[in-house]
């Protein structure tokens, strides 16, 4: 019997023969770390780039969207559970489509990029690097939709066939990243370092959830590292919370927090984003369901420049934060 090390994220598994890794998805079969998703896709969709959220990559472009199962986060509000916190052999629906496959189907829908979403990528980390490869031998793009923990290594490696991704950073608070995400947040920091050395596009997003990581001073730290590590070009995204999963004795928005939150970033010192991240923050703060979008575009419209701004909320309109499309 012999175990394997799996080095792919900060968890670094030791997994015994026939037993699976923290992910449920990579697995020892006869002493050889295999990853059971590969070729295996649960959710196969063309979405719209900034349901991603990508709002400055290829914008207003379908992406050819792509999701497994298993997730090296387990976290407690996770919008898509039903894939992210189940294996393989529990998943319903299974398609088969080898990397070849995916870029043809991509190519069929009038995509010219593929995004790897849904549930963490990293997971199925090999499927993607070979699709990625033959994506980008067909001359299309590749998203990648993360958490982003993951090894410094392996990312560097992946980021050779990258071209854009979208961080989700959970919370500037690694306690919080212990006890809802049973992860860290240094390895996620370092990781959006590495995006941005390496040359990929990179938008962050952010869901605010009532109570847990709404404190203004928090979401201050956050956007000032961001500014300050990754550039203040760099793209925010502020997504609504809704109960899903193990959070659902929590309020779908916080109306009030989300507010601040707007009313914040409108102060913060993001010199090109600021009115993109703006528009953003209003999304969240109307909760999509209500959607007062018109007249925030008319208040926008009032006090900034036309543009990039109408292409922001255009897009907003679109946008349905971590919804699987149906
Ligand atoms: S990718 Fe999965 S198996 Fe590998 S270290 Fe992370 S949780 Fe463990």
């Amino acid at each position: 019997m012999t175990d394997v090390a799996c080095d792919l994220c900060p968890h670094r598994c030791v997994i015994p023969e026939g037993a699976a890794g923290d992910c449920r998805v990579r697995v020892n079969l006869g002493g050889k770390l295999r990853a059971t998703t590969y070729g295996r896709p649960s959710a196969v969709h063309v979405d719209p780039m900034e349901k991603k959220p990508l709002y400055h990559f290829l914008p207003g472009r379908p992406v050819f969207s792509i999701g497994t199962a298993g997730c090296n986060m387990h976290c407690r509000n996770c919008q898509n559970w039903q894939l992210s916190q189940r294996g393989g052999e529990e998943m319903e629906t299974v398609h088969r489509a080898m990397p070849d496959e995916v870029v043809a189907l991509a190519r069929q829908e009038g995509c010219s990029a593929i995004a790897y979403t849904y549930n963490d990528p990293i997971v199925f980390y090999e499927y993607v690097e070979d699709t990625a490869a033959a994506a980008r031998s067909a001359g299309m793009r590749n998203v990648f939709v993360t958490a982003a923990f993951i090894n410094r290594e392996p990312l560097r490696r992946l980021c050779r066939v990258l071209d854009a991704t979208t961080t989700d950073v959970k919370a500037f608070d690694d306690r919080f990243y212990q006890e809802v995400c049973s992860t860290r947040l240094k390895p996620v920091l370092d990781a959006l370092v590495t995006f941005r050395e390496e040359g990929v596009w990179v938008e962050v997003s952010h869901l605010v959830i009532p109570t847990l990581n709404d404190d203004l001073q928090q979401i201050r730290r956050l956007c000032k590292w961001v500014r300050d590590e990754l550039g203040a070009d760099t793209p925010f995204h502020f997504l609504s919370f809704r109960p899903m999963y193990r959070m659902q004795n929590l309020p779908p928005h916080l109306s009030q927090a989300d507010r601040r939150s707007v009313d914040m970033t409108g102060r913060e010192p993001f010199p090109f984003t600021r009115r993109r991240f703006l528009a953003a923050a209003i999304g969240a703060a109307c909760g999509w369901a209500a959607l007062p979008m018109t007249r925030a575009l008319a208040a926008l419209q009032s006090s900034t420049p036309r543009g990039p701004i109408e292409l922001s909320l255009a897009a907003a309109d679109l946008y349905a934060p971590h919804d699987l499309a149906g």
